[in-house]
């Protein structure tokens, strides 16, 4: 049996880490949590955390670290998280985060960090046609579209486009991540958990190069967060 993995895939808005991240929760047998995707089923149950969270997510901003860390943690205690890891996606996004991060994982750590690399102007273009399900979250774009008229081939919910996925949300959404998510490559760095993987290529080629990296790395495990 493969063995779980502990993994967190950070880069860019519009990177693929929601389409690699489903592929590598795949691979590995193990739960694939993504806090955009969580927040947003927050927002259409109409939870309070979700009618909270929904301007602030429609504008590009940032939910507070307390909120968001109480919900992932909440998540990572679970059974299944617990018994074979995790494919953290859009989490963490500050330096606060990624150290609470390590508190819910203790004594455990993680196994590693990718960063997902692709250039700004090529994220431009990806999110400006990209097109995801309401439902399940799978994501499209106007250029490979589902097969039939904008309904989710995995589960028939329908396909549009998100409402941060405007041009001014887009670029705000940008200008936080330079300024308070890729500082923490450099805190993963210094972790010594960082691989940076380049996510340019077929969809196929990127999951090729990550479990390259995840499994080069089970051959030499680290003792860090
Ligand atoms: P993207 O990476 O394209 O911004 P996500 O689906 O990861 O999309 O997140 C959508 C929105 O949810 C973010 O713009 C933000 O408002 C909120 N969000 C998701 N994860 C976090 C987090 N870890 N901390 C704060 N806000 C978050």
């Amino acid at each position: 049996m493969v063995p779980g993995v502990r993994l967190v895939v950070l880069g860019k808005q519009g990177a693929g880490k929601g389409t690699q991240c489903v592929r590598l929760s795949h691979h590995y047998v193990v739960p694939h949590v993504s806090t955009g995707d969580m927040l947003r089923g927050e927002v259409k149950s109409r939870t309070p955390l979700g009618q909270r969270a929904k301007a602030l997510m429609d504008q590009g901003e940032l939910i507070s670290d307390e909120l968001v860390m109480e919900m992932v943690g909440l998540r990572l205690r679970e059974k299944d998280t617990r018994a074979r890891g995790f494919i953290l996606d859009g989490c963490p996004r500050t330096i606060a985060q990624a150290e609470e991060l390590a508190d819910i994982v203790a004594p455990d750590h993680l196994d590693l960090v990718i960063d997902l690399d692709v250039p700004t102007a090529m994220v431009l273009g990806r999110l400006a046609s990209r097109r995801v399900c309401m439902d399940c979250g799978a994501n499209y774009s106007t250029s490979s579209p589902p097969l039939t008229n904008w309904t989710c081939d995995v589960c028939g919910g329908e396909v549009v486009q998100r409402e941060d996925d405007t041009e001014e949300a887009i670029r705000r959404r940008l200008e936080l991540y330079e300024r308070q998510t890729s500082p923490l490559i450099d805190w993963y760095q210094h972790h010594d958990l960082l691989m940076s993987v380049d996510g340019t290529g077929t969809p196929d080629a990127v999951t090729t190069r990550c479990v390259q990296a995840i499994d080069d790395r089970r051959t030499k495990p680290v003792t860090s967060p």
